[in-house]
C-alpha cells in the first residue's frame, strides 16, 4: 500500500468486457442496486447465501470471450468503457478549435485507433531503445541507460523507482526503490515446484523465445536468450520478498543514506542513475527490499554484458508489446491474458484504446466523465453516507470489548483524521506539457509515460500533496491509503447498480455502505493499524491491545484458510487477511449506519424481502461474478482479495444479524455458533 511506482511486467488485467461491436453510449445504462432476477430463490440462503443472492446473475451472465472473469463490477466498467468511447470519438472527430482537454484525449484516442499506422510502424517504434541497448559498452554503463529506457504505464526495468511518503514523516516525499524486473506476475512463479508452476515456466520460456524472434533473432539464438532471461529473473525472484511479506510495513521500510545504498549495491552507479532520471538531489531514501538489491549487485558482477543485453531487449519488447504491431499484441495476449488468465479473445482495439487514455491521461478524460455522470447531488449523498459510516465506526470503537480506553482514544483520533475523497480530485492534473500528435500513438504513450515518471521523481524532497488521487474518476474501484490516511471513492464506483439513488436505503447501505466501511476498516486492518493518524509508521497500541488484535485477526485468517479457491488450492489467508478484515468490518459498519439512518421509519417489504433481507442481498449482489479456472489460479497467487463467493459467505457467518434476518436455524452453514464468530472491529 506504500505508494510506489508500480512495476507490473504483465498486461493489465482490469476486468472489462464483451459487446465487441456495441455502439458508443451517450449515457450510462441503468440497472438497480437490488435485482430480484439476479437471485436464485431455489437455494437456501442459510446454506449458501452467495448463490441465493447471485445464482440468477451467474446463469444470465456467461463470461464474454474477451474477458478473464465477469462480474457486476466488470460489467459496470464495461458500461463505462462504452460511455467513454462516445466521449473520445466525439473528441477525436471534433473540428478545431477544441479546448485543450478535448484535443489531448481526442488526438491520443484517434492515434491509438489508427491500427494500420501502428502496424506499418511495427518494430520501428522501439528501435531507438533497442539500438541504445545494443550500444551498451559495459555493465557499468547500465545505470544511465536504464534511466532512459521508458516502459509504458510507469513500468521499470530491473527494479522499481519513484517517490513515496517518508514512513516517519508523511508530510515529506522521499525517493523509493523497490524490487521488480520479472516477466511473470509474481516471484512465486519462479520458485514453486508443483507441476503447474513448471508448465507455466516452460510456456514462459516459449513466450520469451517468440518475443526474441519477433525482434529479429533466429530461433536458435532466441531460445538461448530466453533461457538467459529465465536465469536472471529466477535469481532476482528468489531474492524478492513475497506478497505476504510485503504486507508488513516494517519489512518494506529501510531508510538509508545514498552512501549506504552505494555500499549495499556498489556495482550499480546510483549517482548516474538518479542524475539521468532528473531526480532532485536528496540524501535519504527508502529501499523496500535490501536483499533484492544485494542480489542485483551480485548479478551485476556475475552476468555478462551480452546476457544483460538479452535481458533488456526482452523486457523492452515484451512490456511494449501491447503498444506495437499486431504480431506483438497477439503474442502478448496469447501468453498473459489467454494462457495465464483464460480469456478466449483479444479485446477489440477500441476498448484497449479507451483504457490507455484512462491510464495515460486519466485526469483529462475524467473531467469529461464526471461532468456527465457525477452531479453535485450524488456527491452530497455519498459524502453524507461516508460520514454516517464514520460515525458508526466511532460507536463501534467505543463499544469494543477487547480494547483498552487508551488505545481506543488513539483509534478515534486516527478515525477523525481520515480524509474523505469522493468522486474526483479538487484540482485536475495538467497534461499541457505532453506533446500529443494525432498520428503518433507510440510516441504519445512514451511522452505521457515520461511525463508521469518525471512528475513522480520530481516530488522527491517536496511536501506531500494530499489532494492527489491514485485512481482515475471512471475507475470502478476504491482505496484506502495508510500513509495519506484517506479513503478514495472515484465517481465510477458510485454509479448504479452499486449506488442507486432510485432504490431504498437498505440495498444502498448494503452495497455502497459496505464498500465505504471496507475502505475505512483498512485503516485499522493488520497493515493499516500500524500507521498513526498522520500516516506515519508509528505504534500507537498498548502491547496487550496489539496482542488482542492479532488474536481476533487470526480468527478471520484461520476461517478463510479453510476455503478452497480451485482444485487443491486454498486461500492464502495471510495474503488476504487485510481484505477479509475490511470486508467483515465494512458490512457491520454499513448495517449500523443504515439502522441509524432509517431510525423511527416504518420500512416496507419489497420484492418479497424484508428490509433486513434487502440489506444483505444488496450487499451480496455487488459481488456477483463468474470466474475462469485459469484466472482463479492466477489470482490465488497475486490477488489480496478472496474469491467473490467467500467475500459474501465468509462475511455473513460473522454478522450476528444475518441468521435471524433469514430465519436460519442454529447449525446452518451460514450461522456460526456464537463462540466461534470472528469479531475484529
Ligand atoms: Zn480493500
Amino acid at each position: 500500500m506504500t505508494r510506489l511506482f508500480a512495476c507490473l511486467a504483465f498486461a493489465p488485467l482490469v476486468a472489462v468486457s464483451s459487446w465487441a461491436q456495441s455502439p458508443a453510449a451517450s449515457a450510462l445504462p441503468y440497472s438497480p442496486s437490488l435485482d430480484p432476477a439476479s437471485m436464485d430463490r431455489t437455494v437456501d440462503p442459510c446454506v449458501d447465501f452467495y448463490t441465493y443472492s447471485c445464482g440468477g446473475w451467474q446463469k444470465k451472465n456467461p463470461i464474454p470471450p474477451d474477458q478473464t472473469s465477469w462480474s457486476v463490477y466488470g460489467k459496470l466498467y464495461q458500461d463505462n468503457l462504452v460511455f467513454l468511447r462516445g466521449i473520445l470519438e466525439d473528441a477525436a472527430a471534433a473540428k478545431e478549435p477544441r479546448n485543450q482537454v478535448t484535443r489531448e484525449i481526442g488526438d491520443f484516442y484517434g492515434a491509438c485507433m489508427n491500427e494500420s499506422l501502428v502496424n506499418q510502424r511495427g518494430l520501428a517504434a522501439i528501435q531507438p531503445q533497442l539500438d541504445a541497448i545494443a550500444g551498451l559498452r559495459s555493465v557499468h554503463d547500465l545505470a544511465p541507460l536504464l534511466a532512459t529506457l521508458t516502459l509504458p504505464g510507469g513500468r521499470t526495468l530491473l527494479f522499481s523507482a519513484g517517490s513515496a511518503q517518508d514512513p516517519d514523516d508523511s508530510e515529506q516525499q522521499i525517493a523509493n526503490l523497490g524490487q521488480g524486473g520479472l516477466g511473470l506476475p509474481d516471484r512465486d512463479y519462479y520458485t514453486k515446484d508443483d507441476p503447474k508452476s513448471k508448465e507455466i515456466r516452460e510456456r514462459y520460456l516459449q513466450h520469451a523465445q517468440n518475443v526474441f524472434q519477433l525482434i529479429g533473432d533466429s530461433p536458435a539464438t532466441a531460445k538461448q536468450q530466453a533461457q538467459t532471461v529465465m536465469r536472471i529473473e529466477t535469481a532476482m525472484a528468489k531474492a524478492s520478498l513475497t506478497r505476504v511479506e510485503r504486507r508488513d510495513p516494517y519489512k518494506i521500510t529501510h531508510k538509508m543514506k545514498v552512501s549506504e545504498l552505494d555500499k549495499l549495491a556498489p556495482n550499480f552507479n546510483w549517482a548516474a542513475y538518479f542524475s539521468a532520471s532528473a531526480v532532485p538531489p536528496f540524501e535519504i531514501l527508502n529501499v523496500s527490499s535490501p536483499e533484492f538489491f544485494k542480489q542485483l549487485n551480485t548479478q551485476l558482477a556475475g552476468v555478462s554484458l551480452a546476457d544483460w543485453k538479452s535481458y533488456l531487449r526482452f523486457h523492452v519488447a515484451n512490456t511494449n508489446a501491447p503498444y506495437l504491431s499486431s504480431a506483438f499484441v497477439n503474442e502478448n495476449f496469447d501468453f498473459y491474458r489467454k494462457y495465464l488468465h483464460g480469456a478466449k479473445e483479444l479485446q477489440p482495439r477500441w476498448k484497449r484504446c479507451v483504457e490507455w487514455v484512462d491510464d495515460e491521461l486519466g485526469e483529462a478524460l475524467g473531467q469529461a466523465y464526471v461532468r456527465k455522470t457525477f452531479p453535485p447531488e450524488l456527491k452530497d449523498a455519498t459524502l453524507k453516507m461516508t460520514r454516517e459510516i464514520e460515525d458508526a465506526m466511532a460507536l463501534r470503537i467505543q463499544q469494543l470489548d477487547w480494547m483498552s480506553p487508551a488505545t481506543k482514544q488513539q483509534a478515534l483520533n486516527k478515525l477523525h483524521s481520515i480524509r474523505n475523497k469522493v468522486g474526483y480530485p479538487d484540482k485536475w492534473r495538467d497534461y499541457s506539457s505532453v506533446k500529443i500528435l494525432p498520428d503518433d500513438f507510440y510516441g504519445n504513450s512514451e511522452r505521457a509515460t515520461e511525463f508521469e515518471s518525471h512528475r513522480e521523481f520530481n516530488k522527491v524532497g517536496k511536501p506531500t500533496d494530499r489532494t492527489e488521487w491514485g485512481m482515475t474518476p471512471p475507475t470502478v474501484n476504491a482505496y484506502y491509503d495508510p500513509q495519506m490516511n484517506d479513503i478514495n471513492f472515484p465517481a465510477g464506483v458510485l454509479q448504479p447498480p452499486l449506488y442507486d439513488a432510485k432504490e431504498d436505503d437498505a440495498p444502498n447501505y448494503g452495497d455502497t455502505g459496505s464498500t465505504i466501511g471496507h475502505e475505512l476498516t483498512h485503516g485499522f486492518d493488520d497493515e493499516g493499524r500500524q500507521y498513526d493518524a498522520k500516516g506515519n509508521l508509528k505504534d500507537w497500541w498498548t502491547t496487550q491491545d496489539a496482542e488482542q488484535f492479532v488474536k481476533h485477526a487470526n480468527c478471520v485468517s484461520d476461517q478463510y484458510a479453510q476455503y478452497v479457491v480451485i482444485d487443491d488450492i486454498h486461500i492464502n489467508s495471510k495474503l488476504t487477511e487485510g481484505e477479509d478484515i475490511a470486508d467483515l468490518g465494512g458490512t457491520i459498519l454499513a448495517y449500523i449506519a443504515w439502522k441509524d439512518a432509517d431510525k423511527g421509519m416504518t420500512l416496507a417489504d419489497r420484492d418479497g424481502l424484508t428490509p433486513d433481507q434487502r440489506f444483505f442481498v444488496g450487499f451480496a449482489q455487488w459481488a456477483c461474478e463468474n470466474d475462469r479456472p485459469e484466472d482463479l489460479r492466477a489470482r490465488a497467487i497475486t490477488d489480496p482479495h478472496s474469491p467473490a463467493k467467500y467475500r459474501v459467505n465468509g462475511v455473513v457467518v460473522n454478522v450476528p444479524e444475518f441468521g435471524p434476518a433469514f430465519g436460519c436455524k442454529p447449525g446452518s452453514p451460514m450461522v456460526k455458533p456464537a463462540d466461534k464468530v470472528c469479531k475484529v472491529w
